[in-house]
């Protein structure tokens, strides 16, 4: 606020920022940005450039491994990259904001100690599994199923439009958890690659 007026123009820190990022989506994403829409290829060799760059833990705390960014760093970090290669944004905003966002706000002390050093170091990319064949933008028609047993739950779905979902370590997958409640219990359960009949789609690229 500037004399009680809202004042929209960027501090010099997000100018900062938009100028990094832009140098950086210009210089190493725009020359293979037609070819990996094109191809439909997930771009590894620049994902291992942006682990090295803490792009997989814009906003998570600096003394986690993150870099700790505000909202509208955030943003702009989001938009520069976008304007280049929206699938590279696409990759970077789902793993953020609905893998490590939820897992800081609602993890227990051991999830999050557990899991969110190798998401925030990119290590393992998130993906967040909601959307099935028949529940889209109607998240309460999801039919996938997690029956609890002696020692945990057994998942049984598919979901589609998964970004990230060819290439993640790591997927929180939206599923029933007690049907015949009313409304149907629904619950996000954290599920790691190596988990047992946990199939990833084909790669279609960000
Ligand atoms: C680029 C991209 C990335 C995505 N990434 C993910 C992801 O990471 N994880 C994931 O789970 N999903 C993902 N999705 C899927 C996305 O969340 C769904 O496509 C979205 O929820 C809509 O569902 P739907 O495609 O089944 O369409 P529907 O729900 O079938 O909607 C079709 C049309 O009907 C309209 N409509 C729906 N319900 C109503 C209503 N009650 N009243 C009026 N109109 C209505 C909608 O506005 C839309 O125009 C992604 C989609 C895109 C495009």
């Amino acid at each position: 606020l500037k004399g009680g007026i809202v004042d929209f123009n960027p501090c010099l820190k997000h100018k900062l920022i938009r100028k990094t990022v832009r140098e950086f989506a210009e210089n190493e994403i725009r020359p293979i940005a037609a070819e990996i829409d094109h191809n439909a290829r997930f771009p590894e060799e620049i994902m291992q450039k942006m682990r090295g760059l803490n792009y997989f833990g814009l906003q998570a705390p600096r003394e986690m491994g993150g870099a700790g960014l505000d909202s509208i760093s955030y943003a702009i970090v989001v938009e520069e990259l976008s304007r280049v290669a929206a699938g590279v944004g696409l990759c970077i905003t789902v793993h953020n904001s609905v893998a490590v966002y939820p897992l800081l706000q609602f993890g227990t002390p051991e999830q999050k100690k557990r899991l969110l050093p190798g998401l925030i170091s990119g290590e393992r990319i998130g993906a967040f599994c909601l959307t099935e064949a028949n529940a889209g933008s109607d998240a309460g028609g999801v039919e996938t199923l997690a029956l609890k047993q002696e020692d945990g739950y057994v998942i049984n779905g598919a979901k589609i439009f998964v970004t990230n979902g060819g290439v993640c370590g790591l997927a929180l997958i939206f599923a029933v958890t007690d049907p015949d409640k009313r409304g149907r219990q629904a619950s996000v359960l954290i599920v790691e690659k190596e988990r047992e009949g946990f199939q990833r789609g084909r790669d279609r690229g960000p």
